[in-house]
């Protein structure tokens, strides 16, 4: 129940992973045929992977991840335009990777960050986002799902507004909780870039990939030997990249199956949660609006860290609401802004599914929390 956190690796990643380490492990960069064979696995996953988000294999840059796709997009993106103007805007519940450059940049390099709000739903309100645009806004980073609540952003409208205000302003959208479950079309969207990671589709960890638009200006964050076009120097990561593309394509291969599996599961847990007394789902008025794979629910009268807890020994893994992406460690900012009660703020679980999570998983769940709650509201202080 804590699949937005991380994924298991499909046997079939696993498979290539140890086919590609073990037999396959050439150097891209070497001139003799081991290094073309491995040069062609990535050319292979680039092509596999460009036709997901419907653009060209050039503009994708394989990473460590989310946290360095992201890093790359606001830091290079930032020290390539600041001679443009060093105003950055981005929402007010984003994750780490984003917000902790964003500050870095803010404290140490003169740039100046707006943090938009979201509304109750947790959608990033479009007016504010048209008010804040100015005319030394270099980026706008908005992210597509929401990583604790599960609410989705238009990314196809923000980048309208964006790019009508100015078309020069850097668009960058972290996808990395919506890339494999809800469709995204990067020309569309306007981006220019689009941040993934591997192991929230059943990928490997540590693998991901960037989209870059054609004419971004951007920086590299790590120089060296000028691999990836000079974007991201590095020996390539070529087993993980291997995986990477089976995951890829089994996530888009399957996609409306997924879809519909995922909501079933969702709708399931968010009925049986709301028939059970003191307690409320977050941002789920309109469940086919939300993302199919997160959902958000408060417990009054037990602390999110205790029936976690409680949870983890009856075998059902699931994370605290607030955990890790809020500006002040320990009260979730995503919360906060969709306008959760006081009292519930840390009484929030995140649930979160894959494509292999059953309804047997999630009756077992709800049958934990119902005999676990009367207990656990026994101890509460008051
Ligand atoms: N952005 C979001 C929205 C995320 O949920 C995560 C992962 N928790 C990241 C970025 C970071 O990705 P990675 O773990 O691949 O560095």
């Amino acid at each position: 129940m804590d699949n937005a956190a991380t994924t298991q690796a499909l046997p079939e990643v696993a498979d290539v992973v140890k086919d590609v380490m073990c037999n396959r492990y050439g150097n891209p960069s070497s001139l003799h045929n081991r290094g073309f064979e491995a040069e062609k696995i990535i050319k292979d996953a680039r092509e596999s992977i460009a036709k997901t988000l419907k653009c060209s294999p050039d503009n994708i840059i394989f990473t460590s991840g989310g946290t360095e796709g992201n890093n790359m997009a606001l830091v290079g993106g930032a020290l390539a335009n600041q001679r443009e103007g060093k105003h950055i805007i981005t929402t007010c519940y984003e994750h780490a990777s984003v917000y902790r450059p964003l500050m870095y940049l803010e404290d140490n390099m003169g740039f100046e960050v707006t943090y938009l709000p979201v509304d109750k739903n947790g959608r990033v309100e479009l007016d504010a986002l048209k008010d804040a645009l100015r005319e030394d806004t270099i980026i706008v980073s908005i992210m597509h799902v929401n990583n604790e609540i599960g609410s989705v952003n238009d990314i196809y409208e923000i980048g309208n507004i964006v790019k009508e205000y100015n078309k020069n302003i850097i668009y960058h959208v972290d996808a990395i909780q919506s890339y494999g479950k809800i469709m995204i079309n990067a020309k569309r969207s306007k981006a220019d870039f689009i941040t993934v990671s591997g192991h929230k589709i059943h990928g490997p960890k540590g693998t991901g990939f960037v989209f870059k638009s054609d004419n971004v200006k951007v920086h590299p964050i790590i120089h060296g030997g000028g691999q990836q076009k000079n974007f991201r120097s590095g020996t390539e990561n070529v087993p993980g990249i291997a995986g990477l593309k089976v995951a890829a394509d089994f996530m888009y291969g399957n996609m409306s199956d997924h879809a519909e599996h995922f909501f079933k599961i969702k709708k399931m847990l968010k009925e049986k949660c709301e028939s059970i007394e003191g307690v409320t789902v977050n941002a789920c008025e309109e469940l086919e609006a939300t993302a199919p794979h997160v959902l958000s629910v408060s417990f009054e009268g037990v602390r999110s860290e205790v029936l976690l807890h409680a949870l983890e020994d009856r075998g059902v893994f699931v994370s605290s609401g607030s955990a890790c992406s809020s500006n002040h460690p320990g009260i979730s900012h995503a919360l906060q802004a969709i306008g959760v009660d006081k009292n519930l703020l840390e009484s929030t679980i995140r649930f979160s599914f894959s494509v292999f999570t059953t309804a047997e998983m999630i009756d077992y769940t709800v049958e934990q929390i119902e005999d676990l709650l009367p207990m656990l509201r026994k101890y509460v202080k008051r």
